[in-house]
Formats: C-alpha cells, structure tokens, sequence
C-alpha cells in the first residue's frame, strides 16, 4: 500500500560537474531497482542540471529546504514556485536545519504548508537529541515536533507528504538507532499523532522513513520492518554503488 521510498540527502556536497558525475554513475544501478520510488536531494545550485539528467529516468528530485513565501524581499531565500516546475519534493526542518540555522517547528510547520500549495511533497524530518534519548524523553519530543509541524495542515492524501525519523544522535555517527526501536515508535507515536490530526486513514498511507546511518550493511534490518517505509540517507547517499546497493535492499524487502 506504500511505496517504499529511497531518498539521497547530498548536504552540502557536490558541485554543478561532481552532481552530473555522480548522476551519471548512478544512473544504471538505481534504473534496474524496481518497486522503490527513488529521490536525490541535491544543493541547489545542481537541481536544474540534475532535472535534465533525470527527466524520463522514473528517478524524482528534491530540494534541501526551502522559504514559505513566494517572492520578495527575503535575501539568499529560494521559494516553492522556484522549486516546483522540476522538484517533486523538498526536506523541511532537517535537524542541521533546526541545530545551524535555528528553525523552529513553527517555521517548518509554514513551509509544510507552503510546500503542500504549491504541489510539493514536504519530506518532514523529527529527531530526538542524545540527551533526550537518553533521558527518555524520545517520545514526548517526537510528538511535539509532529504536532507542531503538523498544526492546520490538511491533506487530501498521504502521498502528499513524508516523515523523516531522524535521530539527531544517529546521522552522521556511523551509529544507527535499532530497527525494533523506530518501527515501534512510528507504530506507537508518529501514526497515532499523524492519525489523530489528520484521520486514520492518511495517517496509514503517509510514508515514514528512517534516517540515520543507514548503509548498505543495516538497510535491509531497517526496510524489512512493517512501520518504516524506506531510508533518508546522508553521507552512503554521496557514494555510487552504496545508495544502490541501499535502494536494491529497499527493493528486496
Ligand atoms: C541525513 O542527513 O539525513 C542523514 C541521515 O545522514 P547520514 O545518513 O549520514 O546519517
């Protein structure tokens, strides 16, 4: 009933020839994955040639973030309507976004809703910090980000947008939360908030993915779990063979 979804979060990495390079050899792998809706998530200087590389390949493409409003006076911002002519998608409040730049659930909760006006599908990432984890307070942060990102948002179908379980200790750690662990906490925490807000319905065919450390070792522990609908992948994203030997988990699962 959901697609499994594999996504590539390239950070800030990549030039305009490193982008088409790496398109280029990801190219025959990612093409013989079947059943795995697949999303690179380059900078935004890459997007434009990345939508060319990409066009007729079945591969959709993201943008890292991205402004709530339109046009105007808002210095080194990009908008939706500059997204959405080659972009299916857009990562709102990465916890990079949240720790470096201050974003605040009320602002991810703004572009949520500008992204879903503007026929964008937000990837929305949650994560718990080490100290919340380890004092155990994952849930109640969890919740919190889900409702606040999620405040008056409406949807009319659950393909319309994404949750990103992101661990803030486990991105970029080498040090991936349990599979057991995020599948329950989507079963007990994301779906019953997303249900509670948006209906039980949508909260069943909204995709939640993990993110986190995931590599081609751990995907399949991850993929195979009934609640986790595919990976946000970070720094295996940047490396050829293994965001297809990831997606090809996801395919296998
Ligand atoms: C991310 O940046 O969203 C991420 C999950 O990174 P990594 O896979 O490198 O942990």
């Amino acid at each position: 009933m959901r697609t499994p979804l594999a996504a590539g979060n390239w950070k800030l990495n990549k030039t305009v020839p490193e982008t088409c390079r790496l398109i280029v050899e990801l190219l025959p792998g990612l093409q013989a994955v079947s059943g795995v809706e697949i999303v690179l998530f380059p900078p935004f200087p890459s997007l434009m040639v990345a939508s060319i590389l990409l066009e007729g390949t079945g591969l959709h493409l993201g943008a890292q973030n991205m402004y709530w409003e339109v046009k105007g006076a808002y210095t080194g911002e990009v908008s939706p309507l500059m997204l959405k002519d080659f972009c299916q998608y857009v990562i709102v409040g990465h916890s990079e976004r949240r720790k470096y730049f201050g974003e605040t659930d009320q602002d991810i909760n703004r572009k949520v809703k500008a992204a879903l006006e503007h026929n964008l599908i937000p990837v929305i990432c949650v994560g718990e910090t080490l100290e919340e984890n380890e004092t155990g307070r994952a849930a109640e942060i969890i919740s919190k980000q889900v409702k606040g990102c999620l405040t008056d948002v409406t949807v009319t179908n659950g393909s319309q947008m994404v949750i990103a379980y992101e661990p803030v200790w486990a991105i970029g750690t080498g040090r991936a939360a349990t599979a057991e662990g995020v599948d329950l906490l989507i079963r007990n925490v994301i779906r019953p908030i997303m249900a509670g807000m948006l209906g039980e319905h949508i909260a069943q065919s909204v995709r939640v993915l993990y993110g986190g450390s995931v590599n081609p070792d751990n995907a399949a522990e991850f993929f195979v779990k009934p609640e986790i609908d595919g990976a946000l992948v970070g720094g295996a994203s940047l490396k050829g063979d293994e965001f297809v030997n990831i997606a090809k988990a996801a395919s296998q699962a």
